[in-house]
């Protein structure tokens, strides 16, 4: 239910983008995945594809995932994609990236004015 949750904010969130910009047709929308974020990318396209079905404005849109890798920081100075254990200190680093679910753009038809 996780995914479905995830799937249904994407849709509405890209809704929201295309009529604001007076969208006639949305053809792709673009998401970045953190691997941190737990989801199968897979799952939410299939729920996204499901979503958008039966609205006209989304009539043959796609779901474009972009996997983000963890980035994370830890206070002894060191910067990488260690997630769990700093190498060079040993704690726990802070994760800065990798956990987000995000729609980074959008592609929409517009009707000619
Ligand atoms: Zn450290």
């Amino acid at each position: 239910m996780h995914e479905f949750a995830i799937a249904y904010d994407l849709y509405s969130t890209a809704r929201r983008a295309a009529l604001d910009n007076k969208a006639e047709q949305v053809k792709r929308v673009c998401v970045d995945i953190g691997e941190m974020a737990m989801v199968n990318p897979e799952q939410v396209r299939f729920l996204f594809q499901t979503l958008t079905e039966d609205d006209p404005l989304f009539a043959g849109a796609e779901l474009d995932c972009v996997i983000i890798e963890p980035e994370s920081r830890c206070s002894c100075g060191y910067s990488g994609n260690e997630r769990f254990v700093c190498p060079q200190c040993g704690s726990l680093p802070e994760l800065v990236r990798g956990r987000e679910i995000v729609v980074r753009h959008i592609e929409i038809e517009v009707a000619d004015a």
